[in-house]
């Protein structure tokens, strides 16, 4: 296999969870046999979808993607910056907006505290913080520094100590893998923190399970177990995710989780590059790709 270095992996995490978000917006709250009756086997990135998406076009998660990347982008990060971006975007306003995150961007804005408005309760555990969470590992390899800011990202809409120790844990897993850990490696290194219980075992998803038998819903576990899922497959970065979107239901974000996983364990090279033609946030992305390497090389 040849050497992925880490200008591809960090910019394949991005592209990854874009390629992901596109390609699945098309079948969002779709089942499995209406996906097959009207596109046989979805895999090419076409739009449309339940919010008439442009080809290539992301989605919310693409787009919360983003701003939270261009808070490390530009000057120091604050977590004030993260929310003014969460807060710009809000305003567009988006198509798409899961309910968690509606409201607490809502009492973001009345409160302008982003320590004040994340959501506690057992049922604001949507995959909402998840989905955005992988440009702070990507910048930041110092543990302590990464593992704060995952943590006050999250809560800036998802409070919940599942949803806070998703984001950690898939992190962490990110984090392995830049630094050249394998898939199993990387899982350990995740499985070695202090974990909430259903996170743990999202962790231990048994990767010989038929895709049929997981759930693509918005739930943060059912999310973090497809990506981990994904993440083992012995098979392309296209056919792994192929399959997972074709499941339907929430399958931009499903898509945007596991592509990042798959993005940043593959390399950019491993993905279609049909599909990064369509892909608007592509240019941004890409340009963003060699301060994250300076800011992963900076000492702490
Ligand atoms: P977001 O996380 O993007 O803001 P939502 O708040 O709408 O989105 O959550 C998405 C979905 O996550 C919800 O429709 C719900 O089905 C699911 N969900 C949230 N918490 C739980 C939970 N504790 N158990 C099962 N499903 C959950
Ligand atoms: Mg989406």
């Amino acid at each position: 296999m040849p050497m992925i270095d880490l200008s591809e992996r960090i910019a394949g995490g991005l592209l990854g969870v874009a390629a992901g978000d596109a390609l699945g917006a098309t079948l969002e709250f779709m089942r499995p046999n209406e996906i097959r009756d009207k596109h046989g086997v979805h895999r090419e990135i076409i739009g449309g979808g339940t919010f008439g998406w442009r080809p290539g076009q992301g989605t919310d998660d693409t787009d919360l993607t983003w701003a939270v990347l261009a808070s490390y982008l530009d000057g120091p990060y604050t977590l004030d910056r993260v929310a003014a971006n969460m807060l710009d975007w809000y305003h567009t306003p988006p198509r798409d907006i899961g309910g968690t995150t509606n409201i607490a961007l809502g009492r973001l804005e009345e409160s302008g505290d982003p320590h004040a408005c994340g959501r506690t309760g057992e049922y604001s555990n949507g995959n909402g913080s998840l989905m955005r969470c992988i440009p702070t590992t990507l910048a930041r390899s110092d543990a302590e520094v990464r593992r704060a800011e995952l943590i006050e990202i999250s809560a800036i809409t998802h409070a919940h100590r599942r949803s806070i120790d998703s984001c950690v844990a898939y992190g962490e897993m990110i984090n392995a893998l830049l630094e050249g850990a394998d898939p199993s490696e990387a899982i350990a290194a995740a499985q070695a923190l202090d974990l909430r219980p259903l996170v743990r075992e999202a962790l231990e998803v048994d990767p010989s399970e038929p895709v049929e038998d997981l759930s693509t819903s918005a739930y943060v576990i059912d999310s973090l177990k497809c990506a981990v899922w994904a993440l083992q497959q012995d098979d392309t970065f296209e056919e792994t995710l192929v399959a997972l979107v074709n499941r339907g239901r929430d399958a931009d974000t499903t898509g945007a989780v596991a592509g990042g996983l798959l993005g940043v364990w593959h390399g950019v090279g491993a993905i279609p590059s049909r599909w990064l033609e369509t892909l608007e946030y592509r240019p941004r992305f890409q340009a963003a790709v060699p301060t994250l390497v300076a800011l992963r090389r900076e000492a702490p």
